[in-house]
C-alpha cells in the first residue's frame, strides 16, 4: 500500500490532522491506530472553549458539561472559589465519544480518508525518498511524510531517534458514577486540589449522566500514587453516593522545553512530542493545535510553498511561537513557584492552569 501521509494514532493530534487534510480534500490520508474506534483514554477531558474556534467545528453536540465554577483547595483547605463564563468556560468531555467524534467529522467531510484499527506500528523506516511504516503484523505501508500522533506509548518518536531523554509524570483517573440526587452538587463546579499529593494535584471534573471524572498526578518522584487516589476520593466524595468506580493509569509525558520534534519525514504531535503543560497536565488542546500545524507543514511542501528540505524547521518554528511559548513559560516560573512555593502558586497561578 502506498499513500501521501500516514498519521499513527487517532487521539486529538492525530484526528486534529486528518481533518485537516479532510478539509483540503486532495492527498491520500491513512490514520492507523492499535486499538478499535471508539476507543478510550484515561483523562479528565477538560479543556478550555478556545477550542472549537481552533478546530473551527461546533462541538455542542458533544460536551458533556461545560461548568461555570471553579473551586481551589490547597490540600483539603483554603478553598477559593472562581467564576467563568461565555467562551471562557472549560469544555468537558468523554474523550471515548470525543475522539471517535473529531474522526468522523474528518472521514464525513473527505471519502479519499483512509482509516485502519486494530493495527499496531512496530517501526518507522525512514528512507531519501519515502517512508516504510511496519506493522506488528508485518505488512507495511510506503509514505511520503508520517505523522507521529501515537502518544505517550507509541513507537514514532523512539523509531526515528527522537525525544529519547522524555519523562512522564505518574497520574490514574477514577470514572466514578453517582448518585443521581448525590451528583447534582457536583455538576457546575471543577474541583482541584493542589498538593493534596506531594508536587501535584486531585481534580473533580463532572461529566453528564452522573458521572466525574476524579483523579490524581503527581510530578514528583514516583509513589504509591493508588494510596493518594483512595484517599482523595474518601475526604471528597459522600461514599454512599458511590455507584461504581473503575480506575486506570496512564503516564503523561512532561514538557522540558524545546526538543527537535521533527525529521525530514516524520512531524512528532501531541503527547508524542511531550506537547503537555508541565503543571496541570493539561495536552487535549496542544494535541489539538499540533496536529493542525502538521498537517499545514506537509502540505505546504506538497503544495511546493515549502522546500522539503526545510519541513522539520519550519514545522519546529511554528510549534514553538505557537505552543512552546505558553509551555516555557509555565515551566519556568510557574513550575519554580509549584515545585519550591506552593503558597504562592497557589494564590499567584493555580487559578490560571485551565
Ligand atoms: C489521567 C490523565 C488525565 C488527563 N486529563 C487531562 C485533561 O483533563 N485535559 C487535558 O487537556 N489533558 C489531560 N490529559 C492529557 C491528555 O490525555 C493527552 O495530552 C492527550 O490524550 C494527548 O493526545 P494525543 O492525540 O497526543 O495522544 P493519545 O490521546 O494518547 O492518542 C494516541 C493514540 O495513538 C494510538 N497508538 C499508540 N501507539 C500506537 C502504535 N504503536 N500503533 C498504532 N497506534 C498507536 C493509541 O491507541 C491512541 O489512540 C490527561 C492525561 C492523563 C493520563
Amino acid at each position: 500500500m502506498c499513500v501521501d501521509i500516514v498519521i499513527i494514532g487517532a487521539g486529538p493530534a492525530g484526528a486534529s490532522a486528518a481533518l485537516t487534510f479532510a478539509r483540503q480534500g486532495r492527498y491520500s490520508v491513512l490514520v492507523i491506530d492499535k486499538t478499535a474506534i471508539p476507543r478510550d483514554k484515561p483523562c479528565g477531558g477538560a479543556m478550555p472553549g478556545a477550542v472549537e474556534s481552533l478546530l473551527s467545528l461546533d462541538l455542542s453536540e458533544i460536551v458533556a458539561n461545560r461548568t461555570t465554577r471553579l473551586q481551589l483547595y490547597h490540600n483539603y483547605k483554603q478553598s477559593i472559589m472562581y467564576h467563568t463564563e461565555g467562551n471562557q468556560a472549560p469544555l468537558l468531555v468523554h474523550r471515548r465519544l470525543f475522539d471517535a467524534f473529531l474522526l468522523r467529522q474528518a472521514q464525513n467531510r473527505f471519502d479519499g480518508l483512509m482509516l485502519k484499527t486494530g493495527a499496531e506500528v512496530r517501526i518507522i523506516e525512514e528512507e531519501n525518498n519515502g517512508i516504510n511504516v511496519v506493522l506488528k503484523d508485518g505488512s507495511r505501508i510506503q509514505s511520503r511524510y508520517v505523522i507521529g500522533a501515537d502518544g505517550a506509548l507509541g513507537r514514532t518518536a523512539e523509531s526515528v531517534g527522537l525525544m529519547g531523554d522524555r519523562r512522564f509524570a505518574q497520574s490514574l483517573e477514577a470514572e466514578v458514577i453517582m448518585k443521581a440526587d448525590a451528583y447534582r452538587q457536583f455538576h457546575n463546579t471543577m474541583v482541584m486540589n493542589y498538593f493534596c499529593i506531594p508536587k501535584g494535584y486531585g481534580w473533580i471534573f463532572p461529566k453528564d449522566n452522573a458521572i466525574l471524572s476524579c483523579g490524581i498526578g503527581t510530578w514528583g518522584s514516583p509513589i504509591n500514587i493508588r494510596h493518594y487516589l483512595d484517599d482523595f476520593l474518601l475526604r471528597s466524595l459522600p461514599k454512599e453516593a458511590i455507584e461504581a468506580i473503575s480506575v486506570k493509569g496512564h503516564p503523561i509525558p512532561v514538557y522540558r522545553g524545546r526538543r527537535p520534534i521533527a525529521t525530514k519525514r516524520v512531524l512528532l504531535t501531541g503527547d508524542a512530542a511531550a506537547l503537555v503543560d508541565p503543571i496541570s497536565g493539561e495536552g487535549i488542546r496542544y494535541a489539538l493545535h499540533s496536529g493542525k500545524i502538521a498537517a499545514e507543514s506537509i502540505s505546504a511542501v506538497l503544495e511546493g510553498d515549502c522546500s522539503p528540505n526545510s519541513i522539520a524547521q519550519s514545522y519546529q518554528e511554528r510549534i514553538e511561537s505557537e505552543i512552546g511559548m505558553v509551555l516555557k513559560r509555565r515551566l519556568s516560573f510557574v513550575s519554580l513557584a509549584f515545585h519550591h512555593q506552593p503558597d504562592l502558586f497557589y494564590q499567584t497561578y493555580a487559578k490560571q492552569l485551565y
